[in-house]
């Protein structure tokens, strides 16, 4: 838990960085954000007090940040503090929010900000309730809302992760992909080990997706028809258990629709599907650099001959499902 100690330490050192970096234009953010949204997020705005969205709901939800969706806070850390802004005493993780000096009305206060996009969110002080003593003080505006009650996670692998993660992450109702194992022991699961291809470990990604907005089993057909689930343990070049297609499923009904999504989809291919169907039990994030892959590295090799043109293909025939650009 942080205090008031690690958020100075913060502002004057910096913190840990998140896997990911959102940067746009000031032009493309308008185009993504209300007005005020803009006002606030991005040119450090303050909406007035009491008038905004999220002040005085209390119902349990996930916080994002409103440009780039970096998860920032629970609604379990949110508390009434009188002061007609949203009122957090922790964030999801200490990587989530960048804490900066800010000296700027004749004040000394510490600046919130996304780590991802640098979004203005609001400031910190050390009159929160304990035991963190911290009160984020927030913008509505600079917030998105996502119910939880409608989140569920799914697990998949098709080859290398760099692709699945890349697919994933555009569709929507997806709200967080994370590369990393599955099928083996944690003191295997690093890249270097899960690429000798003998720890029992398969490339996998974890997705965080509302059952409101898209299905499981619509999720289940696209995965299935974005990777070759007929090869066994090979996808294209690479070859490998690490590489195999695999379901891993979190409950009896997602193995039921796996099940079913396969019965479906055998006759569209030419071959027998040989995806593995197998129980969830530990997922291990990768090392950092695999994390969004391919938005950072669009012109890396792999990328440019693999996963734009599987991205391209899926854009053509599922545009209803994909978010937009
Ligand atoms: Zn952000």
């Amino acid at each position: 838990m942080l205090n008031w100690l690690d958020i100075i330490k913060f502002a004057k050192n910096g913190n840990p960085r998140p896997g990911r970096r959102v940067e746009k234009t000031e032009e493309e953010w308008k185009a993504l954000l209300t007005p005020e949204q803009f006002r606030i997020a991005r040119q450090k705005g303050t909406e007035r007090a009491f008038t905004g969205a999220h002040c005085s709901v209390f119902e349990p939800a996930l916080y994002g940040c409103v440009c780039c969706g970096n998860w920032l806070f629970d609604s379990r850390e949110k508390f009434e503090s009188g002061t007609g802004w949203p009122s957090f005493t922790q964030p999801v993780t200490e990587n989530a929010i960048k804490y900066e000096m800010d000296f700027s009305y004749g004040m000394r206060r510490v600046e919130v900000m996304c780590n991802v996009c640098d979004a203005h969110l609001g400031h910190i002080f050390p009159d929160g309730p304990m035991p963190s003593g911290l009160r984020y003080c927030i913008n509505s505006a600079s917030l998105k809302k996502v119910s939880t009650t409608g989140l569920r996670t799914a697990t998949f692998a098709g080859g290398c992760f760099w692709c699945t993660e890349a697919i994933f992450s555009g569709l929507r109702g997806v709200e967080n992909v994370i590369s990393g194992y599955c099928g083996g022991t944690p003191e295997t699961a690093t890249y270097e080990q899960v690429s000798s291809g003998t720890t029992g470990h398969a490339e996998a990604v974890q997705a965080v997706f509302n059952q409101d907005v898209i299905s499981y089993e619509d999720l289940l057909r696209l995965h299935m028809l974005t990777h070759d689930p007929t090869t066994l343990n090979r996808q294209g070049a690479d070859r490998g258990p690490q590489y195999r297609s695999a379901v891993f499923y979190h409950d009896e009904q997602q193995k039921a629709a796996a099940e079913k999504v396969i019965a479906e989809l055998d006759a569209h291919f030419d071959d027998p599907i040989v995806t593995e169907l197998a129980p969830f039990e530990a997922f291990y994030r990768a090392e950092d650099y695999h994390q969004e892959f391919y938005r950072r590295n669009p012109a890396n090799r792999y990328c440019l001959a693999v996963i734009t043109p599987k991205l391209q293909k899926l854009r053509e025939k599922h545009s209803d499902k994909l978010k937009e650009l």
